[in-house]
């Protein structure tokens, strides 16, 4: 069976370690809740960046807490154009190899040597839900998204299960503007194949002829 699947929009976004918070914005700053997100536990902060790459800038970029072990950007691709640095599609916390920038707060700036991620579109699910759904921690699936003439189906949603989690689809600007949904949009996840597909094959095999 597959339930709706609320899919949230994460625009763009830093995670900060306490440390690197304390020099952008003093000894003594602390993190200011300014609104409650959908994941138990996480929220919006009052303070605001502005993150620079090489090609361009941007200012007023939201923190999103609490602290985290390391320092995350997270951009859409088209950020990752407007702002020159590549874009490596990775899950959350996985940064290693990916790309620099500078950051700049109120009270200092750091050069990151990595941290520039575009976020792996991802499900966050309980154990509960995962079990109706048949799906597991770190599966890729499909997602068919409700739309009003530009429906998409999403391949390479990763699934993200625990106890903590409240079920939503997150996906960014890139991704939320390439179908068109309402007020609420959602989707549901569609088992085209088992739990191993591969896209890479399956376009091979449409091109060879063979139709699953
Ligand atoms: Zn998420």
């Amino acid at each position: 069976m597959s339930v709706k699947i609320p899919i949230e929009t994460s625009a763009r976004h830093i995670h900060v370690s306490e440390e690197d918070f304390h020099r952008l914005f003093g000894d003594e700053a602390e993190l200011h809740f300014k609104k409650e997100l959908s994941q138990p536990g996480q929220y919006l902060c009052e303070e605001r960046l502005t993150v620079v790459g090489p090609r361009g800038n941007f200012e007023n970029i939201a923190i999103l807490g609490p602290f985290r072990s390391k320092t995350q950007i997270e951009l859409s691709l088209t950020d990752t154009r407007h702002i020159g640095v590549p874009g490596i599609i990775r899950q959350s916390g996985d940064i290693a190899g990916t790309p620099g920038c500078t950051v700049i707060g109120p009270s200092g700036q750091l050069q990151l040597e990595n941290g520039v991620i575009v976020a792996k579109r991802h499900i966050h699910m309980t154990p509960d839900q995962a079990l109706i759904e048949r799906v597991r921690d770190n599966q890729d699936v499909f997602v068919l998204t409700k739309s009003y003439g530009r429906t998409v189906i999403y391949a390479d949603v990763v699934v993200r299960v625990s106890r903590n989690f409240r079920l939503a689809m997150h996906v960014d600007t890139d991704e939320a503007n390439a179908f068109s949904s309402d007020a609420e949009p959602y989707g549901v996840i569609v088992q085209l194949f088992g739990d191993d597909y591969d896209t890479h094959k399956w376009i091979d095999e449409e091109l060879s002829g063979i139709h699953r």
